[in-house]
């Protein structure tokens, strides 16, 4: 119930911004504190896909979106660049952290993708922790599925024209770079619907030699353009800079076919590019110095 107050509509409507960029910044804190100690890429987006996760703002984790059946079913995503290693789960309920058990089947299972109970039983058997659904209320969460509940219609976490999905990529002082992305869906999602966060290639992917990549936004779109591998392939095989990539991917492919939203992406360089085609995207980066960046519109 404190949550439902403290996170009430009203007040987050008047302190939106301040919030938002807050959960961002204490994301990009998390991931920073692991590199600054010589900690891995992987071990960077984990902690701050963890911090979002935690965070009822975003829509990942504490604070995913509803179904048309009024529950939660998260999906996310990780890859290890340095490897070519994945995991992924998806429409999993319940577990606290989906970016912890994506990571968790990467690397003790020979699977990459789990999906609903299997995958919570393979969370359980990790001891990793769950929560009741108390813990996933939120009362904006809640007010937004209202809106089209009971239709046959699907909505993006549009929280003022901008994506909740959370991700991040990283770049270690080895040299090895990592994504990780996390989310609730889309709001009102019906019939065990996956989107492009649990897909490999689709909303996440790393490899060392070109980049790596997190994307938000109307997950249909994403999975046909098969996006964060198109942005890796046209570095790989045309030669591109990841700037010259994302744009193309972004605002030419993406837009032409409809699709809605952007991505986080670096490369070994520590080029860092935050493309989106939306009003405005929650992005923020943080460079080797510490100097730390966040943002919400276009600017
Ligand atoms: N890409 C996510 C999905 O389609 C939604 C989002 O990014 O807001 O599930």
């Amino acid at each position: 119930m404190a949550e439902r107050e403290r996170y009430g509509e009203k007040r987050l409507l008047r302190s939106w911004r301040k919030s938002y960029l807050n959960g961002l910044e204490e994301a990009l804190d998390a991931g920073y504190k692991i590199l600054q100690q010589s900690g891995t890429a992987l071990d960077a987006v984990e902690a701050a896909v963890v911090s979002l996760e935690n965070c009822p703002l975003f829509n990942a984790g504490k604070g995913s979106v509803f179904t048309a059946d009024g529950k939660h079913e998260m999906d996310a995503c990780v890859m290890d660049g340095s490897r070519l290693t994945a995991g992924a789960v998806a429409n999993v309920t319940g577990v606290k952290n989906p970016i912890l058990l994506a990571r968790r089947i990467m690397e003790k299972t020979e699977h990459v993708l789990l999906a609903g109970k299997g995958a919570e039983d393979f969370a359980r058997s990790q001891n990793l922790p769950f929560e009741n659904e108390d813990y996933f209320y939120n009362a904006f969460r809640y007010e937004q599925w209202q809106q089209v509940k009971g239709e046959a219609t699907t909505l993006l976490d549009h929280s003022e024209k901008k994506f909740g999905t959370v991700g991040a990529v990283a770049v270690d002082s080895a040299g090895n770079l990592a994504a990780a992305t996390s989310t609730g869906g889309m709001t009102n999602k019906r019939f065990g619907r996956i989107g492009d966060t649990a897909l490999i290639g689709c909303g996440t992917y790393a490899d060392n030699h070109t980049c790596a990549v997190s994307c938000t936004g109307h997950g249909e779109f994403f999975i046909r353009a098969v996006v964060a591998y198109d942005v890796a392939c046209l570095m790989k095989y045309r030669g591109l800079s990841l700037a010259e990539a994302c744009r193309i991917v972004v605002q030419e492919t993406l837009k032409q076919s409809g699709g809605e939203g952007g991505l986080v992406a670096v490369d070994q360089a520590g080029n860092v590019v935050l493309e989106f085609n939306s009003e405005g995207m929650y992005r923020g980066s943080i460079d080797a110095g510490g100097k730390k960046n966040v943002a919400i519109y276009m600017q």
